[in-house]
């Protein structure tokens, strides 16, 4: 091995860009029903089923056509969630994709400043069309925590570690809250002491951000 060897993960290739879908479409599955058990109780039950059917989308799509670099699997993961998820996740997850997609565009590897913008850009996307605020109990209290510690981040291994753990404490913070942005808002005080559910699987994002990416 050469002396550069352990130069060889630092940037996010469109490979490891796939792996990374991949784990996290894994990760919607086989927690779909936990998801789903978080929307039943402040919400509508459908946060799995939705995240899960998206995903699988975005694998068909992505198997379906060979994609020339990160921005354009995020891109094509964009359209899927769009086109066959409904209600406030598909649209929100969708922006997320797309505006990291389009931050990313025309680069065949991405190092830790590209990838910490393109999820500042995704970040300000969900937040545009959401309108969420830190403490609104949504998927934007694991977003932030996560996506300031990438920017806070010297190398992308520590960065990406550093983030997945950010989003976990920031979905875990969800539970006291009380909803003010989506279906759980209408509970008011009642959804309190339950975790939300786009907050938990934005956790999953970063955490197989972290095992696909971080080399
Ligand atoms: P729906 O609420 O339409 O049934 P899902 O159940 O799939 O859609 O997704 C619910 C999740 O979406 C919530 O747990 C929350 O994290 C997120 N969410 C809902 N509304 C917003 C919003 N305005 N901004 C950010 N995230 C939101
Ligand atoms: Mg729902």
């Amino acid at each position: 091995m050469s002396t550069l060897g352990s130069q060889h993960h630092v940037a996010i290739t469109r490979d490891a860009t796939v792996d990374w879908m991949n784990r996290f479409a894994g990760e919607m599955s086989e927690h779909r029903a936990e998801l789903v058990a978080l929307d039943t109780a402040i919400g509508d039950g459908d946060h799995g089923t939705n995240m899960n059917r998206g995903m699988t989308k975005a694998l068909e799509k992505l198997g379906a056509a060979e994609q020339a670099d990160p921005g354009a699997v995020l891109k094509t993961v964009a359209m899927a969630l769009v086109s066959s998820v409904g209600g406030a996740a598909g649209p929100l997850y969708g922006t997320l994709f797309l505006q990291m997609g389009g931050a990313l565009a025309g680069q065949g590897e991405v190092d830790l400043d590209a990838y910490a913008g393109a999820w500042r850009k995704g970040l300000e996307g969900v937040q545009a069309r959401g309108k969420a605020e830190p403490g609104d109990k949504t998927m934007v209290d694991a977003l932030i925590p996560a996506v300031q510690a990438l920017e806070a981040a010297s190398d992308l291994q520590t960065g990406l570690r550093a983030a997945a753990q950010a989003a976990e404490e920031g979905m875990k913070a969800t539970t006291p809250l009380i909803a003010r942005k989506g279906r759980a808002s209408y509970l008011g005080e009642r959804s309190k002491d339950h975790q939300d559910p786009g907050a938990t699987s934005t956790y999953y994002l970063f955490k197989t951000a972290a095992e696909a990416l971080a080399g």
